[in-house]
């Protein structure tokens, strides 16, 4: 079938699709009897038209849920184009995409990172209307789309303070964000050192066999295990420096000495040179 160019859309299970997008964000579309309900939205409305377009190629029926994994722009400023349906996340999404200075800080970037200024769909972020969730809830939620029980769980700050993971637990899938994705160094400027490696290994724990990142492959339970160990040393071994009185940058090049063995291919391990420091700077506070 014509999906959006550089998608690819996966049938995991009855009904239940991961829909990747070539270097950018993947979403998850999960069909019901009568409804259909999308994981994220992207990063802009003409994204947004992209996905609702390519969910009605599989299926006329209507979106009545769309759950937003966390509040980055990438995620989350298509819900724009979701009004009629329940916008689900987070409190704490809810409360990070209404702060005006982390949405101002945001256009900011994208407005100026050599990464993204020139992208196609870059102007189209500067006039978004970022539109939270209309149904947040603090610990989980579960619905039911059809025959799929789909529960939605908070296990404590991570890449954001309001990160929810979207467990199948009929099929054994797990939507995960940003938090746990495979062989790929996620964003760590809004992520919450002290707690992260703890959420990462409740996730661990839940023992779920096959997961869907927000960016990249999919992936299964080993590659959980490594991405909670790549955060679990990292953090580690960042405090140890700080603790050590070395400044960020000796720990940036320090820390990515002792992950290189590991986790030297993996996707976007130059970007812990940036990265690590603002890592430094939260664990020193
Ligand atoms: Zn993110």
């Amino acid at each position: 079938m014509n999906f959006t160019e550089n998608t690819e859309i996966i049938e995991l299970g009855n009904g239940i699709y991961a829909r990747i997008h070539k270097d950018l964000t993947n979403s998850g579309i999960i069909v019901g009897d009568d409804s259909v309900l999308v994981i994220d939205s992207l990063r802009v409305p003409s994204f947004a038209k992209d996905l609702k377009s390519d969910v009605k190629k599989i299926t006329d029926k209507p979106i009545k849920y769309v759950v937003d994994t966390h509040s980055h722009w990438d995620h989350s400023w298509g819900n724009q184009e979701f009004l009629d349906s329940t916008i689900i996340g987070h409190d704490n999404c809810y409360d990070e995409m209404t702060d005006p200075d982390i949405i101002e800080n945001w256009r900011n970037t994208l407005d100026t990172s050599p990464l993204w200024k020139d992208a196609d769909w870059s102007a189209e972020t500067k006039i978004v209307t970022v539109t939270p969730p209309n149904l947040t809830f603090s610990n989980n939620m579960t619905l039911h789309v059809g025959d799929h029980e789909v529960v939605l769980m908070y296990l404590g700050k991570a890449h954001t303070s309001g990160d929810i993971y979207i467990h199948l637990p009929k099929e054994d899938i797990l939507f995960t964000g940003d938090v746990i994705q495979k062989q790929r160094i996620p964003y760590l400027g809004d992520g919450h050192p002290k707690d992260w490696p703890e959420t990462d290994s409740k996730i661990v724990d839940l023992g779920i066999d096959n997961f869907v990142p927000g960016h990249g492959d999919l992936g299964q339970h080993i590659d959980m295990v490594d991405a909670k160990n790549l955060i679990h040393e990292l953090i580690s071994a960042t405090n140890t420096e700080v603790q050590n009185g070395r400044n960020p940058e000796e720990t940036a090049s320090l820390v990515m000495d002792s992950l290189k063995g590991n986790y030297g291919n993996w996707w976007g391990f130059e970007t812990l040179s940036f990265q690590i420091p603002m890592v430094y700077e939260k664990l020193s506070k």
